[in-house]
């Protein structure tokens, strides 16, 4: 039987679409390189282990070391890459990309409002020290609450499901925001996929 290999996902936009929020060229590295990376080194690292054939989540939820590290970056860019949509669609100002429905009522159940939901999000992006994922994730009950993860981290680890992230990686912004770590974070707003978040949120 031929080993089940890991591939790197389709972007459910073309590389130029989310500029100028992240360019193509940011997409061409992040995506088409560190992600790639990470895939590669995890179909070496399970070749021949009990982790071979296992899912992402499984993975995640069980592996630690190496291939904890490489199974939950690939994880982790999957549901960052797959939560935007094109730049072209949106309304210039991020206030104008909201969520709808039971995913905002939620929001605003939980954090008093979008904005200060946002406001608390982007803090708890800025203040993580070093590497890593700042999350908005669910419960069992469906409460929403905000993770920082260092590294590789990944709520479902804490046994919360992940619906939105923004990755706090040098890689993610320098080449577009330099050291404004902040300002690249503020600008993501812009190009969320609302309808994606709530799929996810409702799954
Ligand atoms: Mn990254």
């Amino acid at each position: 039987m031929l080993p089940l290999l890991f591939t790197l996902i389709s972007l459910p936009y073309a590389p130029e679409a989310l500029e100028p929020v992240i360019s193509k060229e940011t997409i061409e590295y992040h995506y088409g390189k560190h992600l790639q990376g990470y895939v590669d080194n995890l179909n070496k690292l399970v070749a021949g282990t009990e982790y071979d054939g296992m899912a992402l989540e499984e993975i995640v939820a069980k592996a630690q070391g190496g291939i904890f590290n490489n199974a939950g970056q690939i994880l982790n860019h999957n549901l960052y890459f797959t939560q935007f949509k094109p730049f072209e669609s949106q309304k210039l100002k991020a206030e104008g990309n909201e969520p709808t429905g039971r995913l905002a009522d939620a929001i605003i159940r939980d954090f008093g409002s979008l904005e200060a939901f946002q406001t608390e999000f982007e803090q708890k992006g800025v203040t993580l020290f070093g590497s890593g994922w700042v999350w908005l994730a669910a419960d069992k009950e469906g409460k929403l609450v905000i993770t920082q993860e260092p590294n590789a981290g990944n709520p479902i680890t804490k046994g919360l499901k992940p619906l939105l992230t923004m990755d706090v990686w040098e890689h993610a912004y320098y080449i577009d925001y330099r050291n404004r770590r902040a300002a690249h974070l503020h600008a993501l707003w812009q190009i969320i996929n609302w309808e994606e978040i709530e799929r996810r949120y409702n799954e």
